[in-house]
């Protein structure tokens, strides 16, 4: 399906060395290790519990870590969440669709997408609306504009999330189970509109149970355990040759 190409050589969009990180007692995530190319999609998989959220929250700065080191688009977020100014930065490059899709219920579809390119990218109303419209089309929902979260499915809410991340023209996208809180029917719309931008050949991490549509979309797998990459390849390396034990037992139960 990959009509684009990766060029491994070009400046990496997520640089993290030997990041750790605590919560108190428990030690969360344990020097990992990970470069992400632009262009390039990268599935996470893992039990429940084994850090993935952690990981991926710490790529946006809403998790602070103890030590190692983490270069997003350019910008260096330093242990103990010191620099506020590129955490704002860096939050206004890099989209997150999370789990529950937290969208503002008392703003209109429209509202919700417009909001931030025009508060924090000054976009005028009428530039920042016609922007919405084109991405509420994108993701196949442009007649719901007008209506309000609760009046739409969870899978259409999901695709209003991934409409609104867009707006602020990201140049990487976080994505964390996305479709988890989605009964089993809407899966696949949301699926889609993923696959679409992976296509397009947006740079994305995504954390997923989603095994089939990992095994379609990335150019690279990482399974983690305990806080640790305990393997990581391309999807039929993961998939189909895991080399550790931990990873053929985590596979033997979700496949
Ligand atoms: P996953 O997304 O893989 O299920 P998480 O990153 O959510 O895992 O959690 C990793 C570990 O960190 C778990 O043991 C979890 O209980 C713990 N944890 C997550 N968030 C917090 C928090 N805010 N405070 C304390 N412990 C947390
Ligand atoms: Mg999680």
């Amino acid at each position: 399906m990959k009509e684009r190409e990766i060029d491994h050589s070009a400046t990496a969009i997520v640089r993290m060395e030997k990041l750790n990180k605590h919560f108190g007692e428990l030690h969360v995530l344990k020097d990992v290790d990970l470069s992400v190319t632009p262009g390039e999609v990268v599935v996470i998989i893992g039990a429940s519990g084994s850090g993935k959220s952690t990981l991926i929250r710490c790529i946006n700065g809403l998790e602070e870590f103890q030590s190692g080191r983490l270069e997003v688009d350019g910008k260096v977020l330093e242990p103990h969440g010191k620099a506020g100014q590129t955490l704002q930065q860096i939050r206004t490059e890099v989209g997150m669709v999370f789990q529950q899709f937290n969208l503002f219920p008392h703003l209109s579809v429209l509202d919700n997408i417009t909001l931030a390119p025009r508060k924090v990218r000054h976009s005028s109303r009428e530039e920042a609306s016609q922007t919405a419209r084109r991405l509420l089309e994108r993701v196949d929902i442009a007649d719901q504009a007008e209506k309000f979260p609760n009046q739409l499915s969870g899978g259409q809410q999901q695709r209003v999330a991934l409409a609104r991340a867009l707006a602020m023209e990201p140049r990487l996208m976080l994505f964390d189970e996305p479709t988890s809180a989605l009964d089993p029917e809407m899966i696949g719309e949301v699926l889609d509109a993923m696959r679409e931008l992976a296509r397009e050949g947006m740079t994305m991490v995504i954390v997923t149970h989603e095994m089939s549509f990992a095994r379609e979309v990335a150019d690279r797998v990482i399974y983690i355990h305990e806080g640790e990459i305990v393997e990581q390849g391309s999807p039929e390396d993961v998939f189909d040759n895991p080399e550790h034990e931990r990873t053929r037992s985590f596979l033997s139960r979700v496949l």
